[in-house]
């Protein structure tokens, strides 16, 4: 590759920013995973932008800003209705832990800053004319396809645990090897991952399920035995396995777990493994895990059943029906996308509160307490309307429950009328 590349799109639009700055006296250079993107042609939504300049001088320069993470040297610079993350050079020298350090030492040279970064192709900088500055080979390696660390692998994952997860989910996305030296050091240190925080490893998780070349970053992953120091996934080696084999993309990250979920059900030996837990182990957020585990017990109906029935779909709503469908087509099942998307537009009613009777009503018709009857009443004419046995009408379901006794027959019953 050439040492020099045409600044277009996003690039050429922050080139002001980075004149402004280069104008007060400081260097400013696009960096880290948006050049890695633009030199892939991979599409680039932010630019990555390092500097000389203190925190404090680039607040001087613009006038507009927001300490996003000014105490890792990241300034958010708002400039003609964009925003711009610019970060200080800087080197992170206190490591304690085996984790990202909590501070970090500010320096004034390119050189330094790019040699903490993670990967080679990471640590590619470009100027405002498109000149590459690239100290550690990073394009050869994109050349390549190969995730290299930056410098000794070995000191690089002890600084910084996470860029082991950091390398299998580059592995997923890019569809890149992991280069020798740098998959071997990861081997050996797989067990300091224990260090990260869960969040942290799930997010990288979560883009390596998500990406086109998942099964890359899963044998990297079983390979250098890292998945034994993820929440929950010690065992669950076969179930990692038989995802290695799926070609399937998912179209949301809730649709990933989910089959995560089944995977690893239909794989253990276990018959106590318990979905929520496992999700409250990634700390999932807890919406994250409601729709997840509606998926997942959504998927589990429709597999056992070989099709999903209105109450079902009702249920399910429209999103996931047809997300499962999608799912149900990798556990080699025809996906019955067509068949759930009539029985969705035919219901004739979409939500529970669309009922014409709630609990108010009964209550009108009896003395008796409300209690649990009362529920499991509405959730029987809820069926009966959403099966099309009655309409959606409050007469016509007060008298189908009356004539299902679902309403309770005491002595002190209510007349009807
Ligand atoms: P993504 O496409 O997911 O944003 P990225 O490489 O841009 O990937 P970011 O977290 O946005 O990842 O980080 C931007 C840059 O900061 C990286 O390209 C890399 O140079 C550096 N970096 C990020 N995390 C680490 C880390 N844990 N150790 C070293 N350098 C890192
Ligand atoms: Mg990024």
């Amino acid at each position: 590759m050439e040492n020099k590349i045409v600044i277009d799109g996003i690039f050429k639009e922050s080139v002001p920013i980075l004149t402004k700055i280069i104008d007060a006296g400081f260097e400013a250079y696009f960096v880290g995973g948006s050049v890695r993107d633009y030199l892939l042609n991979h599409e680039v939504n932010d630019v990555d932008i390092a500097t000389s300049a203190l925190p404090y001088e680039i607040k001087k320069i613009f006038s507009r800003t927001v300490d996003v993470g000014i105490e890792h040297g990241t300034v958010l610079v708002l400039y003609n209705n964009e925003s711009y993350e610019i970060t200080t050079f800087r080197t992170e020298s206190t490591y304690k832990d085996f984790r990202r350090p909590d501070s970090v030492t500010f320096v004034r040279s390119l050189r330094e800053d790019l040699r903490r970064r993670d990967f080679t192709m990471n640590a590619i900088a470009v100027d405002t004319n498109g000149y590459i500055f690239d100290p550690y080979q990073g394009m050869k390696d994109l050349k390549l396809g190969v995730i290299r660390a930056v410098g000794n692998p070995h000191e690089r994952f002890q600084e910084d645990a996470l860029r082991m997860m950091r390398a299998v989910r580059f592995a997923a996305q890019l569809d890149f090897e992991i280069e020798k030296e740098t998959q071997l050091s990861i081997g050996e240190n797989a067990a300091l991952l224990e260090n990260i925080a869960v969040e942290r490893i799930q997010i990288e998780f979560e883009k390596l399920l998500m990406s086109s070349w998942r099964s890359k970053g899963l044998q990297a992953m079983i390979q250098s035995q890292l998945f034994k120091y993820c929440p929950e996934l010690a065992d669950k080696k076969e179930a990692l396995h038989s995802l290695i084999s799926d070609q399937i993309s998912f179209e949301r990250a809730e649709a990933a777990w989910a089959f995560l979920l089944y995977k690893i059900e239909t794989h253990s030996l276990n018959k106590n493994f318990n979905p929520h837990y496992f999700l409250k182990k990634w700390k999932l957020s807890n919406k994250k895990i409601q729709n997840t585990l509606t998926l997942y017990y959504g998927l589990k109906t429709r597999v056992e059943n070989q099709e999903l029935n209105p109450w079902n779909i009702f249920n399910l709503g429209k999103d996931a029906a047809l997300g499962i469908e999608s799912l149900v087509s990798h556990l080699d099942q025809e996906s019955k996308h067509d068949q759930v998307k009539r029985i969705y537009d035919n219901l004739p009613i979409y939500k529970k509160e669309e009922l014409a009777l709630n609990g108010h009503d009964l209550m009108k018709k009896t003395t008796k307490k409300p209690g649990k009857w009362i529920s499991e009443a509405l959730e029987s004419a809820l069926k009966a309307v959403v099966y099309k046995e009655i309409p959606n009408e409050k007469e016509s379901i007060l008298n189908w429950l009356d004539t299902e006794n679902k309403i309770p027959y005491v002595n002190d019953r209510k007349s009807l009328e």
